[in-house]
């Protein structure tokens, strides 16, 4: 085996449920220079990561990352929220809905799952019958983007149930956070979790997280303290508000990175990248579809713009089309989680990736795998062209008419 193929793989487009890839921008900021803890060098960086932050989160809370990937963010904001014997009701609707409840019971939570099926939402009428068979709950967990099963969770009328019920929420929003609205203020959302490497294409291993006032109101007035030194909420808000001690080493590399890739979805506006995300994940689908595939999620609002499943079809050889997908065109797809593991592929679009270039060459990419497999399917690209350009038509009009 030569050096070229032990070492590093060249060119890939990371098409799957993450990571994405990173602008030049980004790769560029991970070769800045590395100051240490106490040098004032590194106290503007911090500041204006919290500020990128609250925008993309859309909250004037207190906002900071946590070292570690998103998975840090979640159990960090469980960790700090949740005491032994509190009623957790937890949104279970795929892979990550189940995580969470699996770490909220670790928290020594009585969990009520709210249960859905792998491509549907959580109702609101779910979350009302849970509050009045438990009138106790004090935490609702909800994930924004089901990554396993590509559902967008709808949150307004959860969140005012939540709300009314005077309880916080928790929302994983790792996979829809730079792709889709978080608001997180407008949600009333208490402790929120974002992602670096999905649709914000920053390096992974900085896990951002938002609290609310309610939130950490909350842990001050715990009785026990937080089973946790390294991820305590408060400490960690203390420290990146007056970083005068010392926490941790700052991974001063990765901020450079996850600020770059925060400036730049600032400077395209996230209207703009939204609108970006939708377009390009409609065209996917237009794409898929003429290709006589099957979306998972049935409903079109329901689905997310950040990755896109689509059903194998009946008896194509899932790894063999990744592989060949990879292998022939350089591009990762991911396969399915859990319960649909071999059952669909996970088609990622976002971040900087979220163009139409992208969505054709997956498509095409796809379809010869398929033909490979002796597979007879029609070609997506005309399809997926042309919804893009309707969707380009439609904005540029709005555009006009607002203007
Ligand atoms: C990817 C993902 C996670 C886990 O994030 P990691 O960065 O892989 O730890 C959690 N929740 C959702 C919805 C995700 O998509």
């Amino acid at each position: 085996m030569g050096i070229a193929s032990s070492a590093h793989p060249r060119g890939r487009l990371l098409l799957g449920a993450g990571p994405s890839n990173m602008e030049e921008r980004v790769l560029r900021a991970l070769t800045n220079p590395v100051v240490g803890n106490c040098d004032p060098a590194l106290l503007p960086v911090m500041a204006e990561l919290q500020r990128l932050l609250r925008l993309v989160m859309g909250t004037r809370g207190a906002t900071f990352p946590l070292a570690g990937t998103g998975s840090a963010a979640v159990e960090a904001a469980l960790l700090n929220l949740i005491e032994p014997g509190d009623r957790v009701a937890v949104g279970v609707a795929g892979f990550f809905g189940e995580r969470v409840r699996e770490m909220a019971a670790l928290c020594g939570a009585r969990v009520v799952v709210l249960p859905a099926a792998w491509g549907q939402c959580i109702e609101p009428e779910q979350v009302a019958a849970a509050f009045r068979r438990y009138p106790d709950i004090r935490a609702v967990a909800v994930v924004q983007g089901e990554t396993s099963t590509g559902v967008l969770q709808p949150l307004s009328d959860i969140s005012q149930l939540v709300r009314a019920h005077d309880a916080l929420l928790i929302v994983d929003a790792v996979s829809t956070s730079g792709a889709h609205p978080v608001d997180m203020d407008a949600h009333a959302i208490d402790v929120c979790c974002a992602g670096s490497q999905k649709a914000l294409s920053a390096p992974a291993g900085l896990a951002p997280v938002a609290c609310s006032p309610r939130a950490l109101a909350r842990m001050r007035g715990r009785k026990l303290p937080v089973p946790s030194v390294y991820f305590n909420l408060q400490v960690l808000a203390d420290y990146w508000g007056t970083p005068d001690f010392c926490h941790h080493t700052p991974p001063v590399s990765l901020y450079y990175a996850l600020r770059e890739a925060l400036r730049a979805a600032a400077e395209e506006g996230l209207p703009q990248r939204f609108a970006r995300h939708r377009r390009t994940h409609l065209a996917l689908v237009a794409g898929l579809e003429a290709m006589g595939l099957t979306m998972q999620v049935a409903a079109p609002a329901d689905r997310l713009w950040s990755v896109n499943t689509v059903r194998i079809p009946e008896g194509v050889d899932d790894r063999k089309v990744r592989h060949h997908v990879l292998a022939e065109f350089g591009i990762e797809i991911s396969g399915g989680l859990g319960e649909l593991a071999g059952q669909v592929w996970r088609v990622g679009v976002m971040g900087t990736n979220a163009w139409l270039a992208n969505a054709l060459r997956v498509l095409a990419a796809l379809e010869e795998a398929l033909r490979a497999q002796g597979v007879r399917c029609g070609s997506g690209l005309a399809a997926a062209q042309s919804v893009f350009d309707t969707e380009q038509l439609v904005a540029e009009g709005n555009a006009l008419l607002t203007a």
